[in-house]
């Protein structure tokens, strides 16, 4: 099959390179050229684990990029729209960059004579693929929906930093459609596949997406409660989630307490689920709090810090992890970013460290001291926050070389008591 993809981020190049791998012609488009240059060149302009061997092997023959959309939509069958998909400042959802690829590949299809199927792969709130993408695809095309060309909606649920893995391994996919033909054709593009497929219409496909990441979000905020409660109790809530997580109905996956959830997912789609629901007049009680034990970690963490530590002026803090997760480099809405806020805010001097993101971080806070290793970011510190929960951090065994010996771990990474070293774990 020939292969649009719209935008060429952690998604859409991960979409793109997985379906050349699996035979098929990829053109992908961006409206950055420094993108669109890095995967022609065979270079994936973001870390993802087998993101390199796969565009090496298939750049300049079944996968290209291109600024075009007129040669990318004329070349191509079907095109998945994978651009972001925002909040805006009153919490809902921005669409501006759907908006604009729909009347982008919309305006191409005007002058295309063969069928053509339009997957919107972007997380988008239930109702978006049918009352805005359909709209202006008809508006701008001149054509009609499920007659003309089809359209659909593939929501994606890999996990940055695994997400070759998970596109060639999910544990299920979801197809949307209101339109057979559309959704034959996007069924075959998966034919390979040995998972559940599941077929809904367009706007249970997007709601499963936001269901998906909202559960998982309230996992991590009822784990972070628990966690909260028990550090008071003098419980190990690590012990107490593993004795919960073998029930077979709640599973042991995401529920590690900590300083919560971040990334470029969990809190947008959270927000914009919230905004939706009120949209239609309903209070997501339940999906409001989730935010708000999550927006409070980070301010638990700094209340740790202060008990060791109560004048942070002048004083030199570590901060080991930028990134949101462990095995990716995307700091989007990271829990580091609230915790250097704070730091710099009680006037501290911050060292930061991390193995993959601290060039992205350099663009949020550039003035602050970024160092080469762990260990060199200890060296000297008055006290080290763990904000990330990289394996190397596991390792750590120079917190001796601090000024103060003094560790606030968000992540359950280290645990050097009987050290001579003071521990504090955020939940624990
Ligand atoms: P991203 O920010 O990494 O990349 C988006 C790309 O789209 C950028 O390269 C940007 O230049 C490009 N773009 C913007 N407007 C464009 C246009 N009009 N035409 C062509 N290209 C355009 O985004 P992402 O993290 O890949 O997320 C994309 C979508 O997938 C979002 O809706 C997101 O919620 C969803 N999603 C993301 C993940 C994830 O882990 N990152 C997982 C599942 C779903």
């Amino acid at each position: 099959m020939r292969i649009s993809i719209i935008g060429t981020g952690y998604v859409g190049t991960v979409t793109g390179a997985c379906f050349a791998h699996l035979g098929n012609e990829v053109i992908c488009v961006d409206v950055d050229p420094k993108r669109v240059e890095s995967i022609n060149r065979g270079v994936p302009p973001i870390y993802e684990e087998g993101l390199d061997e796969l565009l090496k092997a298939h750049a300049g023959k079944n996968l290209s990029a291109t600024l075009d959309y007129d040669y990318a939509v004329s070349n191509s069958d079907v095109s998945f729209i994978c651009v972001p998909t925002p909040t805006d400042e009153s919490g809902k959802i921005d669409l501006r960059f759907v908006r604009e690829a729909s009347r982008s590949i919309g305006e191409r299809l005007k002058a295309k004579d063969s069928y053509h199927v339009v997957v919107v792969k972007s997380t988008v709130v239930p109702q978006t693929t049918q009352e805005v993408v359909t709209p202006i695809l008809e508006e701008t095309s001149g054509k009609k929906a499920g007659l003309d060309f089809g359209v659909g909606m593939n929501p994606e649920f890999l996990r940055e930093g695994k997400a070759v893995h998970d596109f060639m391994h999910p544990d299920r996919i979801v197809i949307g459609g209101d339109d057979p033909k559309a959704l034959g054709i996007i069924k075959g593009l998966y034919a390979g596949y040995t998972c559940p497929i599941l077929e809904v219409d367009t706007k249970t496909a997007e709601m499963i997406k936001y269901v998906s990441n909202a559960f998982l979000a309230t996992k991590i905020s009822f784990s972070n409660e628990v966690g909260n409660i028990c550090k008071r109790l003098g419980i190990d809530t690590y012990k107490v989630m593993e004795g919960v997580g073998l029930d077979a109905r709640i599973s042991p996956y995401f529920l590690n307490s900590g300083l919560g959830f971040g990334g470029s997912c969990f809190p947008k789609d959270v927000k914009a689920l919230i905004g939706k629901a009120s949209e239609i007049d309903y209070e997501p009680i339940l999906l409001k709090t989730v935010l708000k034990v999550n927006d409070n970690q980070p301010h638990m963490l700094m209340s740790l810090l202060k008990k060791h530590v109560p004048d942070l002026k002048d004083k030199r803090i570590a901060v080991l992890g930028l990134a949101f997760k462990n095995d990716t480099d995307d700091i989007r809405e990271s829990r580091a970013i609230h915790v250097i806020g704070s730091l710099l805010a009680e006037g501290a001097s911050v060292v930061a460290y991390d193995p993959m993101a601290t060039e992205r971080m350099k663009r949020v806070y550039p003035n602050i001291e970024y160092a080469k290793s762990a260990d060199e970011a200890l060296e000297g510190a008055d006290a080290c926050v763990i904000a990330t929960e990289w394996a190397e951090f596991k390792k750590l065994d120079s917190f001796k070389s601090m000024r103060k010996p003094v560790v606030i771990d968000g992540r359950r990474m280290v645990d050097p008591r009987g050290k001579g070293i003071i521990y504090e774990g955020l939940c624990w």
